[in-house]
């Protein structure tokens, strides 16, 4: 079968979701000085020979010279005297974004969490690139790995972002930083895995313009026990879980301060730390400060423990009581539920939005004004 002779060299894509596309499909074909190239808005046009990226056009229309093919007429070699045509294949590169491909992880990864030991997450989501380097492109993913279709190219970077999110959590993990938060986080942790994929895309000649976490899913159980947990935050109840996240977060980002900013920075910018910090710290600290707070004993009046249940000096119980107001037993005066009856002991103040006076929680007229009081 005889060589095409190429006179004119372009390609133009009607679908606008081909990233590389060859000329010709398959095989190679002749082309030869004075021959044109054409080269749309949003496409690189690469001179390619045996599996090299050469020469790289931009948007115009060109007309071959040994001048504006120095890398290709160099590689065909001295013998070549500029007019016998040559052999050659161009690779059209789209340069738009791409938006919208999809990532996600056929096998669970392991996540080392501290408490749980090993937890199987996946995770799914989208990204968004393009091409910014296209002959870098064109040598590492296209002429080595041999791929040319979006759905080629798509299965080969979504194996380098599995791979670097994984990194991510390896690292996030050996910070201390859990399950819980990685689940109540995505968009920070999105952030978090973007600038270690990004990284891995610049070595491919690509940028990664978006990068999204649509879901992490974890194994029923733990879903289960993190959904408790999550209640039991909302409910106010904040235990000792929380608090130690802040203060472990805290103390890595302490360690981390001295040895490179950008692990500490990738830390707090990573899991969104800066933001949820400030409340949890002003809660642990005022743990911490209760702790050492004292009362005085309402028997002799000596300053004890604010938490003491018998006072250190005279022995005597320290919680005073009182009658609950629903069943009349004694219980604890500072106790804001009966544990006999269970009803609330201190019916709840709220102000009156009108004369801003002290009201019980839940009537429909304020007894100082007289106003109703919307709900
Ligand atoms: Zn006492
Ligand atoms: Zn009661
Ligand atoms: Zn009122």
């Amino acid at each position: 079968m005889a060589l095409k002779l190429m006179d004119i060299i372009e390609y133009h894509d009607s679908t606008g979701e081909i990233m590389v596309h060859r000329v010709p499909e398959s095989g190679s074909a002749e082309t030869k000085l004075g021959s044109q190239l054409i080269v749309r808005e949003d496409q690189k046009a690469v001179f390619f020979r045996d599996g090299q990226a050469l020469d790289v056009f931009g948007p115009g229309k060109h007309t071959l010279t040994a001048a504006n093919l120095p890398v290709l007429t160099n590689f065909i070699g001295k013998l070549f005297d500029g007019r016998s045509p040559f052999r050659t294949e161009v690779v059209f590169v789209n340069t738009k974004t791409f938006t919208n491909s999809k990532w996600g992880t056929p096998e669970p990864i392991p996540f080392r969490d501290k408490e749980l030991k090993f937890v199987r997450i996946r995770a799914f989501g989208a990204y968004s690139m393009r091409i910014i380097e296209s002959q870098l492109f064109v040598n590492k993913v296209v002429g080595s790995q041999g791929r040319y279709s979006r759905e080629q190219i798509e299965d080969f970077l979504r194996n380098i972002i599995i791979a670097r999110f994984a990194d991510f959590l390896g690292e996030v993990a050996s910070k201390g930083v859990s399950i819980f938060d990685l689940a109540s986080n995505y968009d920070e942790v999105a952030i978090g895995a973007k600038s270690r994929v990004q990284g891995d895309f610049e070595k491919y000649g690509l940028e990664l313009t978006d990068f999204l976490i649509n879901a992490i899913s974890l194994p029923e159980a733990v879903q289960k026990m993190i959904d408790e947990r999550a209640s039991v935050e909302a409910m106010g109840g904040l235990g000792g879980f929380t608090q130690y996240q802040a203060a472990s977060a805290m103390r890595d980002a302490a360690k981390n301060e001295g040895g490179g900013a950008g692990t500490g920075m990738g830390m707090g910018a990573g899991l969104g730390m800066g933001m949820m910090m400030p409340g949890m710290i002003s809660q642990a600290m005022q743990g911490n400060m209760q702790s050492q707070q004292t009362k005085p004993c309402p028997h002799c009046n000596a300053a004890i423990p604010a938490t003491a249940a018998f006072c250190p000096n005279c022995g005597k119980p320290t919680q005073t009581t009182k009658a609950c107001p629903h069943c009349s037993n004694q219980i604890p005066a500072d106790a804001k539920f009966c544990p006999n009856c269970g009803k609330e002991t201190t019916p709840q103040k709220v102000n009156c939005p009108h004369c801003k006076k002290p009201i019980q929680a839940g009537v429909k007229f304020c007894p100082e004004c007289g106003k109703q009081i919307s709900e």
